[in-house]
């Protein structure tokens, strides 16, 4: 790599350093590199009808694709790897991802153009790779999708965390729950960066667990008399098992509406992930149960034109139909951008007197957010004592606030920049800006190809 002596250790950030959305970074040493995450982001112009599809420009990497020894991906989200089948091509490379993920990633790769990496390496959370000069341990940690990893990455003498996205869920109802050992171990063996999720650092406290919504979510549904729809990010497994387990309890019968929560449900159970109770009707029965007993789970909490809620809101989901007196459930929260279309499903359901009870007005824990808030932050600081703290996944005032809460929590120093900076992790902290040209992609769906985005939507000041 030009201008950084050998030993130097350093982050390069392509995608989702100042925005929420299309995650990719690299990490550099003595010429090499590995690659963390190829996610894609969702932009809803003013008055289109469905959002484009847009992603990081890799040019940088791909230019030096020879130096390039793996691609990791830490979790089945979009924003992590949703774009890896348009842009694999370029890089070649092999893609290392734990069986979930890389059950989407084939998943995914079927349903869409793109291609699926030849060489596609599964690693089971706990285990450790040798990447070139990177030690990569993969270290199980929790999130709102099942099998997510933080990496322990040791090269030279250094040693970096990457936390991926993460929570603290005492009660994650699928796979394990936090469990802080090995982070305390790393801590004191001595660790020089950490690069930190900051979707939440404007939250004070603590998010809820996955157990606690499956309380409120169970205490709602036993007071419901008709037909129960639960809308809910179709990556949220355990919110499935949450559901079946419900379902199970309440005398009804659990419908998968929607191909993405479908094809997510499918996955996970692939690589053993629900319980045998997680056992689905076909969704075209549900049309001929009675009220009482139909539970279903639904894609398109954001009012999302042509989702299964969007669908039951238009009368036109060929498998169910709602009447006055059911109940839709949005056990999820709008997210930024999408109030108009939450608002248009909510304001038609409630015209045909179906009960919206939403989780971002409920009493009830509905929703639990799979991201740290401030004293979640605080704690992993505490636990893992860094060096050097570098927040990303967020926009400026998002990394702003974990910052400032990384200092707080004892970290003498932390760094703050923007998509194509370098920054120097060890053995001296430092940054150098604008450092690789970096910028976004989008998918056209008339071409069928990628075409640059001339002005990135979301702004960032470094
Ligand atoms: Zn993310
Ligand atoms: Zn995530």
């Amino acid at each position: 790599m030009s201008g950084a002596p050998r030993s130097d250790v350093t982050f390069l950030p392509l995608g989702g350093c100042g925005e929420i959305g299309m995650n990719c970074n690299l990490f550099g040493h003595d010429g090499q590199w590995i690659a963390v995450d190829c996610g894609i982001t969702l932009e809803q112009a003013p008055g289109a009808l469905r959002p484009s599809v847009q992603m990081p420009d890799l040019s940088f990497i791909s230019a030096r694709r020879e130096q390039l020894r793996a691609l990791i991906i830490t979790h089945a989200h979009e924003d992590h790897l949703g774009a890896l089948p348009y842009l694999w091509e370029q890089l070649r490379c092999p893609v290392y991802a734990t069986p979930f993920a890389a059950a989407v990633l084939r998943h995914k790769t079927r349903n869409r153009r793109g291609t699926l990496p030849s060489s596609l390496i599964e690693v089971e959370p706990g285990e450790r790779t040798a990447l070139g000069p990177f030690d990569v341990e993969w270290l199980p940690i929790t999130h709102s999708t099942p099998e997510t990893c933080a990496l322990s990455i040791t090269v030279g003498d250094s040693r970096i965390f990457h936390t991926a996205d993460w929570k603290i869920d005492n009660d994650p109802v699928v796979g394990p729950a936090w469990c802080s050992r090995r982070f305390r171990e790393l801590g004191e063996a001595g660790i020089d960066a950490v690069i930190c999720d900051s979707t939440n650092a404007l939250r004070g406290g603590y998010s809820p667990t996955e157990g606690q919504v499956a309380a409120g979510l169970a205490k709602v549904i036993q007071s419901c008399e008709g037909r129960v729809v639960v809308g809910c990010f179709s990556s949220n497994v355990a919110r499935m098992q949450t559901l079946a387990t419900i379902a199970a309890k309440t005398g009804r019968y659990l419908g998968v509406l929607g191909r993405s929560a479908a094809g997510m449900a499918r996955c996970a159970q692939q690589v053993g992930l629900l319980s045998r109770d997680f056992q689905p009707i076909h969704a075209e029965h549900l049309g001929y149960l009675p009220p009482t007993e139909v539970l279903a789970v639904a894609t398109g909490s954001q009012g999302e034109w042509g989702a299964a809620l969007h669908r039951l809101l238009t009368q036109t989901h060929p498998d169910l139909s709602l009447d006055a007196g059911d109940t839709v459930i949005l056990s999820s929260k709008t997210i930024p951008g999408n109030e108009a279309s939450v608002a248009r499903l909510v304001d038609g359901l409630r015209a045909r007197d179906i009960r919206v009870i939403a989780a971002d007005d409920s009493d009830e824990p509905l929703h639990a957010s799979g991201h740290p808030c401030q004293g979640e932050l605080a704690d992993l600081y505490r636990l893992l004592k860094p060096a050097l703290a570098i927040p990303v996944h967020g926009e400026q005032a998002h990394m702003a606030a974990n910052a400032k809460i990384a200092r707080d929590a004892g970290v003498s120093s932390t760094l703050t920049g923007r998509n194509g900076d370098l920054f120097y992790l060890s053995p001296t902290p430092g940054v150098r800006r604008r450092f690789a040209n970096v910028g976004r992609l989008a998918w056209c769906e008339e071409s069928e190809r990628l075409i640059g985005v001339t002005q990135a939507p979301s702004t960032v000041d470094a």
